[in-house]
């Protein structure tokens, strides 16, 4: 079995695995279609993020469909041949925030992936996954498993729909047009929003950014003057949903957000400095959003039923043998949305 292992930055290499049994309630996975996400890319160019780095050789990848070759023991309600999107994420289902339904944060997490316990937590960019039963969710007929393969990435957006309250009426910003920030419009856009501006620094993201349902999309390294045109009369928005971690970004929103609007941190980045008595004036609430659990499977019947279009922002199929390709063309935001790997 093949599998894509970062080993330090630059170094990734496309190495045999032993393939793995399913044991009981787990089923076998051919994976088919690997999104490559921002934090494989910070694996891939750093070597890691903030205090996280990579320490032994990890597999990568944790945006995955593929179709069902094997059940263990016990399975019920999945069969050999179905296909099926793969939730990552991996509670343990006994710590205080799972009972409490807060999985997200669970202090045992075994998120896909992930370099930040140690032993680290391998990833899903392999030909063959041994996942639990209950991770796996069924694709619908006719729909591919690249398509299915934006079920994560969608899941954390609508994760971060569910932190910023009723959307229905409202009038959304989200700065930061790449991959999150084009499926939180699509998000907020199923839920009800009533006006979506979406900004970023690069023309290319933008035309997709109104592919996708944005209904007017400002360049604010060129335009800037356009987004603050909005701080008029103490601000114009509801939700201010920021995907792009820059500081930036996050001023401009408190700047034209209405008093006790809602700023919804989805972007990573450094340390910023807040404009507090802004904060304080207009009663502006901010709220990190992080990851998802259950949202995955609202993520993926929404896109069974084609509620939701995602085909707009996949922009590129690399097989194994272009992994490098792969990833250095994802990195690439003047040519790429989404990058996804063939298995
Ligand atoms: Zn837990």
């Amino acid at each position: 079995m093949k599998a894509v292992v970062i080993h330090a930055a630059h170094d990734l290499r496309v190495e045999d695995r032993p393939a793995e049994l399913a044991g009981p309630g787990q089923v076998e996975v051919a994976i088919e279609a690997g999104g490559i996400c921002g934090s494989d890319l910070h694996y891939y160019h750093h070597g890691g993020f903030g205090t996280v780095r990579v320490r032994e050789p990890m597999i990568l990848g944790h945006e995955v469909a593929g179709t069902i070759k094997a059940l263990g023991e016990g399975v019920s309600g999945l069969a050999i041949g179905d296909r099926v999107a793969v939730s990552p994420s991996r509670p343990c289902n006994a710590c205080d925030y799972c009972l409490r339904g807060e999985q997200n944060h669970c202090l045992n997490m075994r998120f896909y992936g992930s370099a930040m316990p140690m032993p680290h937590i391998q990833g899903a960019f392999r030909q063959r996954l041994v996942a639990e039963a209950w991770q796996c969710h069924k694709v619908a007929d006719g729909l591919s498993a690249n398509e299915a393969a934006f079920a994560e990435p969608f899941a954390v957006t609508l994760h971060a729909v569910n932190r910023a309250g009723a959307l229905l009426g409202k009038r959304v910003l989200v700065t930061g047009s790449g991959p999150i920030g084009a499926l939180a419009i699509i998000a907020a856009r199923a839920h009800g929003a009533v006006e979506i501006v979406a900004t970023d620094v690069m023309d290319a993201v933008l035309v997709k950014a109104r592919e996708v349902g944005a209904d007017r999309t400002i360049n604010v390294a060129t335009h800037g003057e356009q987004l603050d045109a909005y701080s008029a009369n103490k601000g114009y928005f509801d939700v201010h949903f920021e995907a792009s971690g820059n500081e930036r970004a996050v001023r401009s929103g408190l700047e034209v957000l209405r008093p006790r609007g809602v700023l919804v941190q989805l972007g990573l980045g450094g340390d910023v400095s807040i404009p507090q008595n802004m904060v304080v004036a207009k009663e502006i609430e901010m709220r990190g959003t992080f990851r998802f659990h259950e949202e995955f499977a609202l993520a993926v019947d929404l896109i069974n039923r084609r509620q939701v279009d995602v085909k707009p922002l996949l922009s590129g199929i690399y097989g194994l043998d272009q992994a490098l390709t792969a990833f250095e063309t994802a990195g690439d935001r003047s040519r790429s949305m989404k990058v996804q790997l063939s298995f």
